[in-house]
């Protein structure tokens, strides 16, 4: 009796020390997104999703690589949107939306938490890859925002790779855009604006984006990729922010910046600061997702669409990519 009376007090007492066993904040943790929109199983091949999924395995692959081994979140974002840049399923670098005249004109910021520096290029035509232009912008300019042809040259004096602007259009774009000004629209020939978040060990947020913006937009208009408070943003004492979706509303909802305070300000969840924000977007009538990394830990891959492309990893071992709002 005393026996069985001994163990029921030992199952007792092991139940509650894990109840009160806090969960362990990951000592770092990756956010990525490649675009939000109207997603649908029916109309994705399981080619097409696959290619998708492994792109963002190789995305979260590259920041892993980073943080595993002690590096900076700031590092870790730009690697891994350079993966995606470089993926011509995406709407960033090669493989970009074209403009209504048939060029890529590409946007990209990024921002360090640890002192809110940050560097943003809008209209590049022949960045390899444009988030290393708005690092270059970040590091050593003493400006923030850099915009059309000077921004190419500035990256050319810098050594940073150049391509010809064809590097970047493919024949997908090509017909997404003959699609577009013939007055057709396919939610999917937009999608795929690229972002990334992280913690790393010694617990900095960095933040970075990137895009070719819409399908068959007129030359010269920006949306929300690279403007720091919409697009992006990254502050240690509040969130990590990447935006994806229909840019003018971004803007004007300042959603990055918007997350931000409301985790400072209203004590938030990255979860309710980002539902809070995504919900006066759609008021306005704009949709689209964010992925949010909170200074605490908590973390948001939110949309109000159908689907976000869309990868987590941390130290625990976790990694997880999806696509659809109910996966
Ligand atoms: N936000 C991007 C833009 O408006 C597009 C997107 O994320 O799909 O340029």
């Amino acid at each position: 009796m005393k026996a069985v009376i001994a163990g029921l007090l030992a199952v007792t007492l092991s139940a509650c020390a894990n109840m009160e066993t806090p969960v362990a904040k990951p000592e770092w943790t990756l956010l990525i997104h490649g675009g939000a929109g109207v997603m649908r199983r029916a109309e994705m091949t399981p080619e097409i999703d696959a290619a998708y999924r492994a792109g963002l395995n190789d995305a979260l692959e590259a920041g892993t690589k980073v943080l595993a081994s002690g590096g900076e979140a700031l590092d870790a974002v730009e690697a891994a949107v350079r993966v995606l840049e470089d993926n011509p399923n995406f709407n960033a670098g090669r493989g970009a939306v074209l403009t209504r005249e048939g060029v890529a004109e590409l946007d990209a910021s990024i921002m360090d938490g640890r002192d809110r520096s940050a560097g943003a290029v809008a209209q590049v035509r022949t960045v390899k890859n444009p988030i290393r232009a708005a690092r270059h912008v970040m590091e050593t300019t003493g400006r923030v925002m850099f915009a059309g042809p000077d921004v190419d040259e500035m990256a050319k004096a810098a050594g940073v790779e150049i391509v010809p602007p064809e590097y970047f259009i493919t024949p997908r774009r090509q017909e997404a855009l003959q699609r577009a000004m013939a007055g057709s629209f396919v939610p999917m020939d937009r999608y795929g604006t690229v972002g990334a978040v992280a913690m790393d060990a010694k617990g900095n947020l960095a933040a970075a984006t990137s895009t070719g913006g819409l399908n068959a937009k007129p030359p010269g208009r920006v949306g929300d990729s690279p403007i720091i408070g919409a697009g992006t943003y990254a502050d240690n004492d509040s969130c990590a922010v990447s935006a994806t979706g229909d840019g003018e509303y971004f803007i004007r909802a300042s959603v990055a910046r918007m997350i931000c305070a409301r985790v400072a300000m209203q004590d938030m969840t990255a979860e309710q600061a980002a539902g809070a924000t995504l919900a006066e977007v759609k008021a306005l009538g704009g949709t689209g997702g964010v992925i949010v990394l909170s200074h605490d830990g908590s973390t948001a891959l939110s949309m109000n669409t159908e689907g976000m492309f869309r990868g987590r990893a941390d130290s625990t071992g976790k990694r997880e990519v999806g696509i659809y709002v109910d996966e």
